[in-house]
């Protein structure tokens, strides 16, 4: 998710001809630093200096977002007591929009604006300030001088009491941990500062130099992820050629139950649940989310849909394509575990599996087509409500199911001789890397077309814009697999709602489209009371011995008002695909799937 490229694109010479010039034009130099006085209180004071500025006004911006998190957050929320000065006089800098203070700076080249910013929302996208340690969003810190994203900018941060150590992957000054330097502003939002006293290692792979910076402690073996996390970096390099970075930092945040992560340039900043590496389970997943953000350094922060970068940090920046940017991504971070050794053939077709039925039991699956998914992630995706379930797809989910037809497609098509991977490094090469610039959806398109070596408009119109039920038989099936539903034959009873308790009471959490709650008016939020007069204790038990068809009263408390509703029970739809290999798979069969399963 961003625009960053190391070349930055830039942009506007016209930056000092908007105003009157009451100086000659000198070379604007921008300079922040971070401390934090008042860190046990959750805050972080910023301090910035402008110098060389020839404009009598000049406009400061927060973004109101961060690339890679696709939803407008409103970083300004936090922004408290912001002020301007130049020589001790007091600037009027009056806000002019949410995310805009005007400046009047008087004809003086030289200006010091401070500002407050309250750090205390916990995830990879915001910033969390407290005794322990700080951790900066860079978008959401530090804010930018209108049409001068391109402009370079050091930060310095002055820790607080007891903190010794700056993890980042924006360069060093004067190798100065604490001081620190970001070329232009979509490298510096795109490179969030941790500060603290984490626990730091490091392991070299593909020619790159890896940080890892541990917070909140966690039963981790720092040995064994060196060697299995360099594993992923070496496995995901050779599927692009290259690896572009020098330095890569993962800023780990450990928790009692956390997970997500959030990929960058050149760092990426994951969740995780501290107690959980020991687990293999617990570890699996830890190293899938390595995987799938070490994996975005290149699909989506190089290679990336043509609006991702340069940025509008003033608005959505849409797209269709994010379900390549992330459903590929998510496809490859369990693939590569399996080609890296790290997973087994069946630990990964599990993953497959768990994603198909996933998606198959989700309404919406019907509803929303994925580019529109994609689109629509600022106001859906990211903002769910209890009908999420039936009108919407995850382009993570489902664009992950889609990379595995298109890459069972080409292994087939060219009889085990190439794969999505040569289409990932086309890819790289032409847009990234030669036209410097994003995709198009149509050139996309012409890059899958060119190694399949079939037109895909039909693949696109079922799959991609339209909502056609996925013959997963036929894809599977290159590959001498075949899968079926476990649950096809069952006539289970269903009402098809979710519940979840609170405080002993069943609460319903959705009312799946298509079901008997739906049909018949069971609502979210209604307070499941009793079946048939009988108390609610457990909603299977309660229907065991029902069939589809039979008619029982639902007896609801809505917004504090009893309420019985008639109900036709129905038949449970959920299914449950399992994936099965062929009895009798021929060789082109078989090449398939040692090429894709890496056997
Ligand atoms: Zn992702």
């Amino acid at each position: 998710m961003k625009t960053f490229l190391k070349t930055a694109f830039c942009c506007l010479t016209f930056l000092f001809m908007q105003n009157d010039i009451s100086h000659a034009a000198g070379v604007v130099k921008i300079h922040y630093t971070v401390s934090f006085p008042e860190a046990q209180a959750h805050y972080a004071d910023i301090e910035m200096k402008i110098s060389g500025l020839a404009q009598n006004t000049l406009d400061l911006k927060m973004p109101v977002w961060t690339p890679g998190s696709y939803l407008v957050r409103e970083y300004a929320k936090s922004v408290e007591s912001f002020s301007a000065a130049s020589g001790g006089q007091v600037l009027s800098s009056p806000k002019i929009s949410k995310n805009c203070w005007h400046i009047a700076t008087a004809g003086h080249s030289s200006i010091i604006v401070k500002y407050r910013v309250y750090c205390f929302e916990v995830s990879v996208r915001t910033s969390f300030v407290d005794a322990a340690h700080g951790f900066l969003s860079s978008a959401g810190t530090f804010m930018y001088p209108d049409k001068m994203l391109h402009e370079p900018s050091t930060v310095h941060i002055i820790p607080y009491k007891g903190w010794d150590k700056v993890s980042t992957s924006l360069e060093m000054v004067n190798n100065d941990p604490f001081t620190r330097q970001a070329p232009n502003y979509d490298i510096l939002y795109d490179s969030p500062i941790e500060v603290g006293n984490q626990d730091v290692f490091g392991f070299d792979a593909a020619g790159v130099k890896y940080e890892v910076a541990m917070c909140g402690g966690g039963n981790y073996d720092k040995e064994k992820l060196k060697k299995d996390m360099a594993k992923i970096a070496e496995q995901e390099t050779a599927i692009f050629g290259e690896n572009p970075n020098k330095h890569y930092v993962f800023i780990v945040h450990n928790y009692a139950r956390g997970g997500g992560g959030l990929e960058h340039l050149s760092s990426t900043v994951l969740g995780a649940s501290r107690d959980n590496y020991a687990s293999d389970q617990g570890y699996h997943n830890f190293l899938s989310l390595v995987a799938h953000e070490h994996f975005h350094l290149w699909n989506v922060k190089r290679l990336r849909p043509i609006v991702l970068g340069p940025f509008d940090y003033d608005n959505e920046n849409y797209t269709t394509d994010l379900w390549i940017a992330e459903g590929f991504t998510a496809y490859y971070q369990n693939l590569v575990l399996r080609h890296a050794n790290l997973s087994t053939p069946e630990v990964y077709l599990n993953a497959v599996t768990g994603e198909i039925n996933t998606i198959e039991n989700q309404p919406g699956l019907k509803i929303q087509p994925l580019a529109e998914a994609s689109f629509d992630a600022w106001i859906k995706s990211y903002r769910p409500n209890e009908n999420s379930i039936n009108t919407g797809i995850s382009y993570y989910d489902k664009g992950a199911v889609i990379a595995m037809l298109l890459d069972l497609e080409i292994i087939n098509d060219t009889k085990g001789g190439k794969s999505l991977d040569d289409v990932m490094k086309y890819m790289y090469n032409t847009y990234y890397k030669e036209k410097n610039r994003g995709y198009t959806d149509v050139e996309f398109k012409q890059g899958l077309e060119k190694f399949a070596g079939t037109n895909l408009d039909e693949f696109y119109k079922k799959y991609i814009y339209g909502t056609d039920a996925i013959d997963y038989k036929k894809y599977l099936g290159y590959a001498g697999y075949t899968l079926y539903d476990e649950l096809a034959e069952s006539n289970d009873p269903g009402l098809g709602i979710a519940l979840a308790g609170n405080n002993g009471k069943k609460i319903v959490t959705a009312v799946l489209r298509g079901g008997a709650g739906w049909i018949d008016g069971i609502n979210v939020n209604d307070e499941l009371v009793a079946i048939d007069g009988t108390p609610v204790t457990d909603i299977n038990t309660m229907l065991n011995g029902k069939k589809p068809g039979d008619k029982i009263s639902v007896s609801v408390n809505r917004d504090g008002l009893p309420l019985t509703l008639p109900v036709t029970i129905l038949r449970n739809n959920r299914v449950k695909y399992k994936i099965e290999p062929l009895p009798h798979p021929n060789t082109r069969q078989l090449s398939v799937r040692n090429k894709w399963l890496n056997f």
